[in-house]
């Protein structure tokens, strides 16, 4: 396995390793408390993975970040990813994650002055407001929120949803529709947008799986009334929002991906180990077929997902949007957590459900995962579109 990626990928990941045996795993579950007591042993713990140079591994080093790109990060979100709080104590949590990376590659030099580098300093988090309840969120074309172009200001009215980590946040990047006679694809612009900017409202954190949450952990209903910005806010251009959508979005979904290899090897070590320790019909339950094909099954899909995600990352590290392997890597990759978390949980019994393992919780995550970035549908879509067009040019499809 471990040949998979190079040496210093390895020694890097071992790092992270440590402080996740140290101080992660021993801390998780006064983490989910969500009280003030766990944010400030998150805050502790932020600071001494700072502290041993283990900060913001998905931005390289000119973004103020210790990455080395996408296999790099791939390979170190096997540990990372196993712990739902990991990326907030690493500082590479999303969505901040993914605006920093199109703060770093479409800002200016003042916006990445006033917005990047306090984001990947740790000093402030971010959110993403695109999705709205009253539309379909798979079809960004029929975004309604509007920003108006008065003198040297965009003035942003609107109402989302989703917006994750919006709770406590210092500012937004927002997708609004600044031109609606533009063909569908020029019509949006992003704009940064300051949290404290009079009519920016967080409503509510909306409950999710039951769950409202806090600051961080949060997906808030948020509503935008004659909200003022400079101009000069607007990120890439005006007109571009859907091109940097794509942008933002494509690492995103592989960063969540990545994550996801961390959790469903996590899921899978504890099937196995309880398997091997729980006694029912006069034998261990690893000696039941049905749980022999749950760890096989479970075996080759993980590292189905590991070697897909690992191709992604290469063809992105290589410059390349990996648009098909992306959209079928995220389909294929929510499905198996999906999967391999609820197997897990299955062979637990009653235990599963319980908090004396990681596993409940792990499962009311994995759930959202066929819906976030875009529901499995539309992946399916995009990918398939792109390969039937391939072949339509005479060109197939190379499975390079
Ligand atoms: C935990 C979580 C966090 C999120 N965080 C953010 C965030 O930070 N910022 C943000 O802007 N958004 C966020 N989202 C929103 C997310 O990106 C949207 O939910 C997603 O894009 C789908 O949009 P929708 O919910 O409006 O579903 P809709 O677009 O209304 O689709 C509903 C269902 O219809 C089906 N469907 C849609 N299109 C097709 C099709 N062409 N063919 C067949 N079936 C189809 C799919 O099954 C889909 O699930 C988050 C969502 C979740 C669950």
């Amino acid at each position: 396995m471990i040949a998979l990626f190079p040496p210093e990928y390895v020694d890097a990941r071992s790092r992270y390793r440590a402080f996740m045996d140290e101080h992660v795993y021993p801390n998780e579950i006064a983490i989910e408390r969500e009280d003030d007591d766990a944010l400030a042993l998150l805050a502790e713990l932020r600071e001494r993975a700072r502290g041993d140079g283990l900060w913001a591994p998905h931005v390289p080093p000119e973004a103020g970040g210790t990455g080395l790109g996408f296999l790099y990060y791939a390979c170190l979100n096997e540990e990372i990813g196993r712990s739902m709080y990991a990326q907030l104590i690493f500082g590479c949590q999303a969505p901040d994650a993914g605006n920093a990376e199109i703060l770093h590659l479409f800002g200016t030099d003042e916006q990445k002055e006033e917005f990047l580098r306090p984001l990947v300093a740790g000093d402030t988090r971010s959110f993403f407001a695109m999705t709205e309840p009253d539309v379909a969120g798979s079809d960004p074309t029929l975004l309604r929120t509007r920003a108006v172009r008065d003198g040297d200001a965009w003035v942003i009215d609107g109402h989302k949803w989703f917006s994750s980590g919006a709770d406590g946040a210092g500012f937004a990047i927002v997708f609004a529709i600044t031109d609606p006679d533009a063909e569908p694809h020029r019509r949006g612009t992003m704009l940064l947008v300051p949290a404290e900017t009079p009519g920016v409202d967080i409503v509510r954190p909306v409950p999710v799986l039951g769950h409202a949450g806090r600051g961080w952990n949060t997906h808030c209903e948020v509503r935008f009334t004659d909200v003022r910005v400079p101009a000069g806010n607007a990120l890439g251009g005006e007109g571009e929002a859907f091109r940097l959508a794509q942008k933002r979005l494509g690492p995103g979904r592989i960063h969540h991906v990545m994550r996801w290899l961390g959790q469903m090897q996590r899921a899978f070590e504890l099937m196995c180990r309880y398997a091997n320790q729980r006694e029912a019909f006069g034998g261990p339950l690893a000696d039941k077929q049905t749980v022999q094909n749950w760890v096989a099954d479970s075996a080759a899909e993980i590292q189905a997902c590991r070697l897909l995600t690992m191709d992604a990352a290469r063809k992105i590290d290589e410059g390349s949007e990996a648009r098909v392997e992306v959209s079928l890597l995220k389909v294929y990759a929510a499905n198996v957590l999906v999967g391999v978390i609820d197997r897990a949980v299955q062979l637990h019994g009653a235990r599963g459900l319980t908090d004396e393992t990681p596993l409940a919780r792990m499962s009311l995550n994995a759930r959202a995962a066929r819906i976030y970035d875009g529901p499995d549908e539309v992946h399916r879509i995009t990918a398939a579109r792109r390969i039937l067009r391939s072949f339509r040019d005479g060109d197939g499809w190379q499975f390079s």
